[in-house]
């Protein structure tokens, strides 16, 4: 952490102040203190100066000025991200919460969104016309963000990722000029925003296809601690078989004060098993049986309910202000010994928010094929991640220590990339976690269209 500016951002200030439309926050401003804060409480970064862009012009305007002065450039989205990348100490801050805007055609099936909104502007957005796409499972997660990183959601072993949902991106490049980047239209910087990572401009507007979704089957099996080795192999055996409709994750965690569940069960580690069924949904309660009946669960709180409903349930458990430390490991197939890893360590969860998430992807995130996008993990069926969390700061280093070792020991069976959106405060540059080709790919259209790498401030 350091409160020094970048000279050039010091300089700038003054000047974006007299001519973008958005406000221009200053260290010292009353605004600044809640504007640099991000969802971990664990990033505590000053970046030199915040602009507040009102629109797509207000982005190329300060990307425009920035440039001039040499100022080094970050973006926020929705701020979500575990390790703080949208932050950099002295950087110029284009923070883009005031852009939130959605506007779906629902005659085209599409979305055009703002390069700032979150996930609950789009569901409630695209939900009045009984319409989806792929999202974030909590919905305050940044659209931006998530979908530079891919993006998987509960939609995606049916729809694909977010990214297989994108169809173009108004974008702001480092030398202020607008573009529009499609399949069609500079189809190199559209494969690397597509699961890359970001740092290749201000995405100013994201187009989304939409599909026909207003109902899902979905909800919670909850199992106790001692069953979780079986009910882990349950999972990854009826996920790997499963029709591309159900969407499932398995968390390992302490159960947090469900209404639904016994008090005596608060507080106890526990496998909360959750599923989304997102086709016809006369078929959802046979489909998931097996599933649902094996062991003893101690409550069984699934059933058809409105998509958007199901996007909002999971906000509760992920407030911002937390410390969080987050490791995350994709992997090929789950043997039968990182199951029993997992399992073992529900017995030693060092705080009662730390999750253990497990998910699965295949379906049409596999489909896709592997040199389209920059996405590197189409081949993972599993990726766990270790979400560390604790409320007091003297907590986060024991945290820190406990998911580090818990990571070490998946690491012998775990896939070399990193999901992007999962990796953590110590897994370095995004570019770095991808495939050797993508990362060679990105970092080549990188150097292409921010020669002077005006967005590539290290934000760790
Ligand atoms: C509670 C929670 C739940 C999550 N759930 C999921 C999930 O279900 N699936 C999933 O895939 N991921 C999930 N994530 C991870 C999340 O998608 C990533 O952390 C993502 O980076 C967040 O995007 P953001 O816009 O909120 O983040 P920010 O921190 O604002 O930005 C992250 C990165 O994206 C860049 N960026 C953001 N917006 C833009 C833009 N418009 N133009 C250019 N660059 C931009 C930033 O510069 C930065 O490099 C979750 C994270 C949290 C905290």
């Amino acid at each position: 952490m350091s409160q020094e500016i970048h000279p050039a951002v010091a300089s700038l200030a003054a000047v974006l102040a007299r001519r973008v439309r958005g406000a221009v926050l200053r260290p010292g401003d009353p605004p600044f203190a809640a504007a640099r804060r991000v969802w971990n409480a664990a990033i505590d970064r000053h970046p030199g100066a915040i602009v507040q862009c009102a629109d797509a012009e207000d982005c190329a305007l300060t990307v425009r000025i920035a440039a001039e002065h040499g100022a080094p450039v970050t973006v926020r989205g929705g701020g979500h991200n575990v390790a703080g990348r949208a932050m950099a100490d002295g950087a110029l801050l284009i923070d883009l919460s005031q852009m939130r805007d959605v506007t779906v055609n629902p005659a085209a099936q599409t979305a055009m969104v703002q390069g700032g909104a979150l996930w609950h502007d789009v569901d409630v957005a695209t939900a009045r016309h009984g319409l989806a796409t792929t999202g974030g499972m909590v919905s305050g997660t940044g659209v931006g963000g998530f979908t530079l990183g891919g993006g998987a959601g509960w939609l995606m072993r049916r729809h694909g990722l977010a990214i297989d949902n994108l169809s173009a991106v108004s974008i702001v490049l480092a030398d202020g000029r607008c573009l529009r980047a499609s399949t069609d239209e500079h189809e190199d910087l559209f494969y690397a925003i597509r699961g890359g990572g970001g740092r290749l401009g201000v995405v100013t507007g994201l187009e989304f296809r939409l599909h026909p979704l207003a109902q899902v089957f979905a909800g919670v099996v909850v199992r106790p601690a001692a069953e979780a080795r079986a009910a882990l192999r349950d999972f990854r055996d009826f996920a790997l078989e499963a029709p591309d409709d159900y969407c499932g994750m398995a968390v390992l965690t302490c159960a947090p004060p469900l209404p639904f569940l016994s008090a005596a069960w608060h507080g106890q580690p526990v496998l909360v098993s959750a599923m989304c069924w997102s086709g016809d949904i006369g078929a959802a309660e046979r489909a998931l049986a097996p599933l649902r009946r094996a062991g003893a669960p101690l409550t069984d709180h699934v059933g058809p309910m409105p998509y958007v409903q199901w996007q909002h349930l999971q906000d509760g458990g992920a407030p911002p202000g937390r410390y969080h430390y987050w490791k995350t490991a994709s992997f090929a197939s789950l043997s039968d010994r990182s199951i029993g890893v997992l399992a073992e360590a529900l017995e030693t969860l060092p705080t009662r928010m730390t999750e253990i998430h497990v998910q699965h992807m295949g379906g049409a995130v596999a489909r896709v094929p592997a040199g389209e996008t920059a996405f590197a993990d189409r081949g993972a069926q599993f990726f766990v991640n270790v979400i560390g969390c604790c409320v007091w700061p003297e907590d986060f280093a024991r945290l820190r220590d406990w998911v580090r070792q818990l990571h070490q020991r998946l690491a012998p069976e775990a896939l070399p990339d990193l999901l992007p959106n999962f990796s953590g405060l110590d897994d370095g540059e995004v570019t770095q976690q991808l495939g050797a080709a993508q990362s060679a790919r990105v970092a080549a259209i990188r150097r292409r269209y921010d020669p002077a790498a005006m967005f590539a401030t290290p934000a760790l």
